[in-house]
């Protein structure tokens, strides 16, 4: 068997149609891409320099001499920098950083450790390779080291994607180790029949394969705007922040944009966009263009390559004449908000939060408004993050708690009911109160997943305890307007029940005023739902505020909680007094129960039950306590 030339003149050809639509669309200059340049241009410059000896000596009849030595040499030290790169692409590929972990530092430096000494001893002795009248020249025994060096290299790389998948789809993952799998088989076969010499070949699709699967740059680019997607400004930002690199964000969140969509179509929306992202790319060339969000734009500016002032006068000057497509002419307007590295935080999660925190608080100073992060009060956004953070693993950790405070009824003298209070404490923040990690919760969704937690852990209680043994009647638990708003929110509440045995008279669903006034439509729905089903429902906090007697009238709520606020006042104040009175003499016409949270002294608690309070909750008769301690104090009574 020969060498045949036409397999790598195929494999060149190859290789220069993945170089040429590489960088003949947008080219995207982050790490990922260039590492992948680099690597294209290595195994194209590896395939030119073995075909051209192989050519030259089998072909063109020259012998071999210190020129073929010299290709010889070049072709080694290409080709094998090629595996070496394409581990790092699979680590930059990951998105998780090297530094992360000393052990897979150090396995990453080993083969390049292992390449230079290989490299420097060849060019010292010449030992790679011997001369070959078949294939021009041959592997020589030393050279199965840098087999054992790709192979390494190419197990590395995908081994540490398939760790660190943060974003890989399965499909994406499964074509590169398909792939990696394809050209290991055929680099074993090449080493040990060396008549087989499909290599080069299959290690250019492989870069086709990686170029379809990883590298697209389409997937890179948003196709409306045509700058670069949110996707790239996240891996740009971690890029950045990885190698240290100070930068400026310049965030441009576009006012009442639904409106233009509403009123001239999306179409017109979409136009309007288009002209925003190329306005936005012609102010700089040292910016990077993101489109950031549906409305949002994001400039990206090296720290001291250009003023922000500046920019921001430049952009504000544009946005004072009209945007102008084919039949519409609007005039837009947009918040700005600029955030920079390192200074207004110090890693990617960080610096992406800031970056909402501050559009948000653009958003709420009003249209036009420029905000600098560095003004605002970050602290306060740290310790909201810290506190979901504590939540978050909380949850995980299953360390939530819930503590019980009985309820006092005024007419058996007794304790009949309680209310369920959640409680977390976090190792490094302390105990923190719910009334604040709750909102923080509500924010960002998990009050979903708490809450349902909370309701278990009473539904767990109410069995263990086997609470119709007791004076206790039923538990009442807070629910959150976020939790009431869930689709499946009656299932779920249902479902943990059935699960735990427990009767719709056992529970009272707690649901504050703030909630009810935000969504009635919904949270009527599931509360008469709940309702039609036997339980019970109570309208908390009454009187810290809102005028809730709408409400009252439209929800079928069985107990009305007077706030503590309210019930403090009437003994501070006579008019107070006067107004709590009447309050509870109105409240029993609508034939609900009232309860009167706070009583903290014997004289409240004397005059609010003849008021006619029915319920009293407060510190007067105990302090919520752990489900152990409340266990006891129940099983005492009865
Ligand atoms: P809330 O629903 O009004 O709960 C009553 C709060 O008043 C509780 O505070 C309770 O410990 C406190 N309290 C009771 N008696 C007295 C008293 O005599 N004097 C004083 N000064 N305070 C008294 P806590 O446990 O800190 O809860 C605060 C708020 O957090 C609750 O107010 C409720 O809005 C929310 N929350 C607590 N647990 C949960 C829960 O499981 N789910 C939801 N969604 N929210 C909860
Ligand atoms: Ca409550
Ligand atoms: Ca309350």
């Amino acid at each position: 068997m020969q060498w045949d030339m036409n397999i790598d003149i195929c494999a060149l050809i190859l290789l220069l149609v993945v170089l040429l639509i590489h960088v003949s669309k947008q080219f995207v200059s982050i790490r990922r891409s260039r590492v992948f340049l680099a690597m294209v241009l290595l195994e194209t410059a590896a395939v030119v320099c073995s075909t051209t000896i192989k050519y030259l000596l089998l072909y063109a009849g020259y012998e071999a001499g210190l020129w073929s030595a010299v290709l010889v040499n070049v072709f080694y030290v290409v080709q094998y920098l090629v595996p070496i790169l394409y581990m790092d692409y699979m680590v930059v590929w990951s998105g998780h950083s090297l530094k992360a972990s000393r052990l897979s530092s150090c396995l990453f430096a080993l083969p390049i450790v292992f390449y230079l000494a290989i490299m420097i001893w060849n060019i010292v002795t010449q030992r790679l390779y011997i001369w070959d009248s078949q294939f021009g020249y041959k592997h020589a025994a030393p050279a199965g080291s840098l087999l054992v060096i790709t192979l390494y290299c190419i197990m590395y790389g995908v081994i540490y994607a398939v760790l660190n998948v943060r974003k890989l789809a399965f499909g994406k993952l499964s074509t590169i180790c398909l792939s990696a799998a394809g050209v290991i088989i055929v680099m074993l076969v090449q080493h040990y029949c060396p008549g087989v010499t499909h290599i080069n070949f299959i290690v250019s699709a492989g870069m086709l394969v990686l170029y379809l699967v990883a590298q697209n740059q389409s997937e890179m680019i948003d196709n409306n705007t045509q700058v670069l997607n949110r996707n790239m400004l996240d891996e740009l930002l971690r890029d950045n922040i990885s190698n240290r690199k100070r930068f400026d964000l310049i965030v441009l969140a576009l006012d009442d944009f639904k409106f233009v969509n509403k009123t001239f179509g999306v179409t017109s929306g979409d136009m309007m966009l288009m002209q925003v992202a190329h306005f936005l790319t012609t102010i700089t060339k040292k910016a990077k263009v993101y489109r950031y969000g549906a409305d949002q734009f994001a400039l990206e500016i090296l720290h001291g390559d250009m003023n922000l002032d500046q920019i921001i006068a430049l952009i504000q000057e544009r946005f004072r004449h009209p945007w102008i497509t084919e039949d519409v002419s609007v005039m837009l307007s947009t918040t700005i908000s600029c955030v920079s590295y390192p200074d207004d935080g110090a890693n990617m999660a960080n610096i992406i939060d800031v970056i909402d925190y501050s559009v948000l608080s653009a958003k709420t100073s009003g249209k036009g408004a420029v905000v600098y992060a560095r003004d605002l009060d970050l602290h306060a956004l740290r310790k909201e993050k810290a506190i979901e953070k504590a939540v978050e693993d909380a949850i995980l950790r299953d360390t939530i708690e819930v503590y019980y405070q009985p309820i006092y009824n005024t007419k058996k003298q007794c304790y009949t009911s309680a209310e369920a209070l959640v409680r977390l404490r976090d190792d490094m923040l302390g105990n923190i109160p719910p009334d604040v990690f709750i909102p923080i919760a509500e924010r960002n969704g998990t009050i979903v997943k708490l809450g349902a937690l909370i309701f278990e852990k009473v539904c767990q209680f109410i069995q263990k305890v086997n609470l119709r043994e007791t004076s206790i009647e039923y538990i009442e638990v807070n629910v959150s307007v976020v939790q009431c708003m869930q689709q499946d929110f009656v299932e779920k509440l249902i479902g943990i029940m059935e699960r735990y045995d427990v009767a719709p008279d056992q529970i009272n669903l707690e649901v504050t005023e703030t909630a009810a006034s935000n969504s009635l439509a919904i949270l009527q729905e599931n509360i008469e739902r709940l309702h039609a089903k036997g339980i019970s429902f109570s309208l908390d906090d009454y009187g810290s505020g809102y005028s809730t007697l709408g409400y009252i009238h439209q929800l079928p709520f069985k107990i009305i909680k007077l706030d503590r606020l309210m019930v403090w006042d009437a003994f501070a104040n006579e008019r107070a007094g006067i107004t709590l009175k009447f309050t509870v003499g109105m409240l029993k016409e609508l034939k609900v129960h009232i309860v009167a949270e706070g009583v903290e002294t014997q004289e409240q608690q004397t005059h609010l039950a003849d008021i006619g309070c029915d319920y009293l909750q407060g510190w007067y008769y105990a302090k919520a306590m752990p489900a152990n301690e409340f266990e006891a104090l129940i099983k005492e009574a009865s």
